[in-house]
């Protein structure tokens, strides 16, 4: 891609140079990238969706998949770091959450926090609003129970935003909403009752713990509580809502990892010779090379507009349909781009001298986490059909204790 001008893109492209040579030994070690996150937070990467007045640069989501095609070109791994530390969990505080929610959270991100957004269950994963995670009341309180896996950053991540089903006092089910709980797991200043149970072992992006959470009677604040604006009733949709931000930034990961393996396609073709003139004169392989190029090509075009977009009712987020079809397409298109570029290198390209096979397993995921291709194709035929699909439902189960009233 040209350079643009954009004075974010043009730190990140520094950045890279300096992530590119580190980006193997992540993967091998399955160690955090702390010197990598330094960095990050140094360049102003970390946090740059922030207001202004919360010491952040005010940067738009479009500004953000500038710098995430970037990174993602040689490190997959604090290209995530980037997408977490400006969308999603952070941009849903700063929309919905109260002034001192702000600041604090601002303030853990622009240190270098990547924080953590817990949503999915053991036995809620695409049915997200069947999540049994329970927030009872209690006076100035709630107090969480409940499990959740597959959580990003769990036991480096600061701060936690972690979607439960609200209960008030009489065990009515209010709906869904967001609760704050800001701690140190790398130091083991964890609050009573929050457990980080065990960390999975993945195929790829080796260096990001993927962990299981267990809450125990863990007790939040009333005042840590992010309240969307339509009430906890519609909670889980408004907080849905703050997400697409966050696909359009994993679609943008998925893009480009594609476009760095597309990059290295591009030399390999030049430099490898049999039948006595280099792989770039088979037309077979040109062709490969042109179907990838446009694959990246529509991807890019695609989450560009999703990044530029807005939701409805003055929403600041990415329209919910342009998001899901975007990372849709951009995930599954870069899983074959990635392939492609691995087939053109022949054994090499399975082996480790090359970062191929390390991009084959780490583009891999973006199918399936932030919402499958299934669900988001639920979501976009739901939107082309004017239906409501699981994905949107409010998540309000209604279990007044109406018989009793009656
Ligand atoms: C690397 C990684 C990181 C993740 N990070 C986080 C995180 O930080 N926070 C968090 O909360 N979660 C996270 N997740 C969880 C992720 O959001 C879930 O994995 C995802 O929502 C799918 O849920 P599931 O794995 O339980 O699959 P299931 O819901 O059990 O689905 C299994 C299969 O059935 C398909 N399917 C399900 N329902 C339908 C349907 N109605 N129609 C058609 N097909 C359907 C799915 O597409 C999938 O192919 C992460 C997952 C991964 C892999």
């Amino acid at each position: 891609m040209t350079a643009s001008g954009n004075p974010y893109q043009s730190r990140a492209r520094d950045l890279a140079q300096v992530f590119a040579p580190r980006a193997a030994e992540w993967d091998r070690s399955r160690e955090y990238c702390w010197p990598n996150v330094a960095d990050l937070t140094d360049a102003g990467l970390m946090g740059m969706t922030i207001p202004e007045e919360y010491g952040g640069q005010g940067a738009s989501f479009y500004d953000t998949v500038l710098v995430i095609e970037e990174i993602a070109r040689v490190c997959t791994l604090s290209a995530r770091i980037v997408v977490e530390a400006n969308m999603g969990g952070i941009s849903a505080v700063m929309a919905y959450g109260t002034e001192d929610q702000k600041a604090r959270c601002a303030a853990e991100v622009l240190a270098g926090d990547k924080p953590a957004i817990c949503i999915t269950e053991p036995d809620a994963g695409s049915a997200a609003t069947e999540m049994q995670t329970t927030a009872k009341r209690q006076g100035d309180r709630y107090v969480l129970n409940g499990t959740k896996h597959w959580i990003t950053g769990g036991g480096v991540s600061r701060t936690h935003l972690i979607f439960a089903r609200v209960l008030d006092e009489q065990n009515n089910d209010l709906g869904i909403g967001g609760f704050l709980v800001i701690c140190d797991p790398v130091k083991g200043d964890l609050p009573e009752g929050f457990e980080i149970v065990r960390r999975e072992r993945t195929m790829g992006l080796c260096g990001m713990p993927e962990a299981e959470l267990r809450f125990t009677d863990l007790v939040v604040e009333a005042d840590m509580v992010v309240t969307p604006p339509s009430g906890f009733r519609r909670g889980f949709a408004d907080l849905m809502n703050a997400y697409n931000s966050q696909r359009v930034g994993a679609g943008t990961i998925a893009m480009g990892v594609a476009a760095g393996a597309q990059d290295h396609a591009t030399r390999y073709l030049k430099d490898r010779h049999q039948f006595g003139r280099p792989l770039a004169e088979f037309q077979g392989l040109q062709w490969m090379l042109a179907d990838m190029d446009a694959g990246v090509h529509a991807s890019r075009l695609m989450l560009h507009e999703a990044a530029k977009s807005r939701g409805p009712n003055g929403s600041r987020f990415p329209d919910m349909t342009m998001a899901a079809r975007a990372k849709m397409f951009a995930s599954e298109t870069a899983i074959k781009v990635v392939n492609d570029a691995l087939q053109m290198f022949g054994a090499r390209g399975y082996g480790d001298l090359e970062p191929l096979e390390r991009m084959y397993r780490d583009v891999r995921m973006f199918t399936i986490g932030g919402g499958t291709a299934q669900i988001l194709r639920t979501q976009v035929a739901g939107h082309l059909l004017d239906m409501k699909t699981p994905q949107t439902r409010d998540g309000y189960r209604d279990t007044a204790p109406r018989i009793a009233a009656e």
